[in-house]
C-alpha cells in the first residue's frame, strides 16, 4: 500500500540542507542553484505572501546572499523538454513508433511505471526530467565558463518535490562517480536556509538569473501545473506542423482540476488526442486502459502529485485544492506575462542547438537529454523500503 501512495520513498527524504552549506563554504567549488517552475509561486507563502505570487527574483537575491555564485532556472530545461519530447512524439507518429507516447519528466511517475507497469515502459518518453537535463547541459556547459574542472562546478536544485531527490542518485545521472546534481533541496529546506541564515526575505530586492542557463519562455513556466507539459508541447507542435505562429497560445482545453482530462486538439490536417492525469491512482486507470487497448489516445501526460508540480510534497504545507489552484494561477500570469511562450524561440535553447546539441533527438542529445529505463518489478519491495532513506542515498 505504501507503494502505491509514495513509489518513490519519499515518504522518508533526507533533509539535504547541511550538505548544500558543506558545498557552499567549499572555496574550490563553483556551486550553482537553479530553481524549479513550482517553487516561484509556493515560496511566498512562507514569508505571509499572499498564494501564488511569484517570488522569481527574491529567491534569486536570497541565493546569491547564501553564496551561490550563478542561479539559473531549471525552466530554461523545461524549453529543452518541450523540443525534445515533442519531436519524439512526432516521430513516432510519423515512423510507426510506440504509442501512446507518456510524458517521463515526474520522477514519481517514472518510478511507479517502472514497479508496475514495466510493460509500459517503451510507452514513456525517453527524455529525462528537466532536473536531469539541467544538470547534463551545466555540467557540459559551466565548466568552460567557470574555467574549473567538470567535478568542481556543484550544482543545487530547488525542487518542489521530493522524488527528485531520489532522481538525482540515479547511477545514469552521474559521471565517473560525480553526480550531475549534486543536491535536491525542496522548497521548505531552501526557505529553512534563508531563515536560518537570518535573511529578511520580505525585505530583500529581486534580482535577476544568470545567463545563459536563467533564460526561459512562458512554456517551460507552466510545466509546474498540471497540463502545463502538455499544452506546451502542443505550441511547438503547432508551429511546427502549420508552419505559423499561435495566434492564442493557451490551450484550455488540457487546463483545469479534474484527475483525468480528455482533450482533442486539432493542428491544421491532424488531430492529436490528449489524457492528462494528476495522482497515481488516475496514472493506474489510464495505464490499465493502455494495457487493455482501449485509451483510444496519442499523447498521456502524467503527474504524480495532485495538480501536478505545485502540489509537490516539497512545497509549504497547503489546505486543500484551492492553494492548488492559486498556485496554478500564479504560474499562469507568469506565462502571460513573458513576451516568448514557446520553447523554440527560447534564443538560448537555440544557441545549445547550434553549439552543443545540434538538432533534436541528434545523437548528442540523446546522450545529454534522454535515458533509459528499467523494470523494478523483481526489486520493488525493497526499493520502496529503502529508497530514499540514508541507507539508500549510502549505497
Ligand atoms: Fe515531483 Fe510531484 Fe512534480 Fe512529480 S508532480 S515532479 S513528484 S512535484
Amino acid at each position: 500500500q505504501c507503494a502505491r501512495i509514495c513509489p518513490t520513498g519519499a515518504i522518508i527524504p533526507k533533509n539535504e540542507v547541511s550538505k548544500a552549506w558543506e558545498l557552499l563554504d567549499n572555496p574550490e567549488y563553483k556551486t550553482v542553484a537553479t530553481i524549479a517552475p513550482a517553487v516561484r509561486v509556493g515560496f511566498g507563502e512562507a514569508f505571509g505572501m499572499p498564494v501564488g505570487t511569484d517570488v522569481t527574483g527574491k529567491i534569486t537575491a536570497a541565493l546569491k546572499q547564501l553564496g551561490f555564485v550563478a542561479v539559473f532556472d531549471t525552466t530554461f530545461a523545461a524549453d529543452l523538454t518541450v523540443v525534445e519530447e515533442a519531436e519524439e512524439f512526432l516521430r513516432r507518429v510519423t515512423a510507426g513508433g510506440t504509442l501512446p507516447q507518456f510524458t517521463s519528466c515526474c520522477p514519481a511517475w517514472v518510478k511507479y511505471a517502472e514497479q508496475f507497469y514495466p510493460e509500459l515502459l517503451p510507452n514513456l518518453s525517453s527524455c529525462r526530467s528537466p532536473q536531469a537535463m539541467f544538470g547534463a547541459m551545466a555540467k557540459e556547459m559551466l565548466p568552460k565558463l567557470f574555467d574549473v574542472p567538470r567535478e568542481k562546478v556543484k550544482i543545487v536544485s530547488i525542487m518542489p518535490c521530493t522524488a527528485k531527490k531520489f532522481e538525482a542518485q540515479r547511477p545514469e545521472f552521474s559521471r565517473d562517480g560525480d553526480r550531475e546534481t549534486e543536491v535536491v533541496l525542496t522548497t521548505q529546506e531552501l526557505i529553512q536556509m534563508i531563515k536560518g541564515a537570518g535573511i529578511d526575505f520580505n525585505a530583500i530586492e529581486p534580482e535577476a538569473m544568470d545567463l545563459p542557463l536563467g533564460f526561459k519562455t512562458g512554456a517551460g513556466v507552466i510545466f509546474g501545473v498540471t497540463g502545463g507539459v502538455s499544452e506546451a508541447a502542443l505550441r511547438y507542435a503547432y508551429k511546427k506542423l502549420t508552419g505559423k505562429n499561435l495566434a492564442n497560445v493557451e490551450f484550455k482545453e488540457v487546463r483545469g482540476d479534474d484527475g483525468y482530462r480528455r482533450a482533442e486538439i486539432t493542428i491544421g490536417d491532424n488531430k492529436v488526442r490528449v489524457v492528462v492525469v494528476h495522482s497515481l491512482s488516475n496514472a493506474h486507470k489510464i495505464c490499465e486502459e493502455v494495457k487493455a487497448g482501449k485509451a483510444d489516445v496519442d499523447l498521456i501526460e502524467v503527474m504524480a502529485c495532485p495538480g501536478g508540480c505545485v502540489g509537490g510534497a516539497g512545497q509549504p504545507v497547503y489546505v486543500g485544492m484551492e492553494t492548488r489552484k492559486q498556485r496554478a494561477a500564479g504560474l499562469y500570469r507568469v506565462d502571460r506575462n513573458m513576451q516568448l511562450h514557446s520553447s523554440e524561440d527560447n534564443p538560448y535553447v537555440k544557441e545549445a542547438y547550434q553549439n552543443i546539441l545540434g538538432t533534436p533527438n541528434s545523437h548528442k542529445a540523446h546522450e545529454l537529454l534522454h535515458t533509459h529505463y528499467q523494470s523494478r518489478k523483481r526489486i520493488q519491495d525493497e526499493d520502496v523500503l529503502v529508497s530514499g532513506s540514508d541507507e539508500a542515498q549510502e549505497k
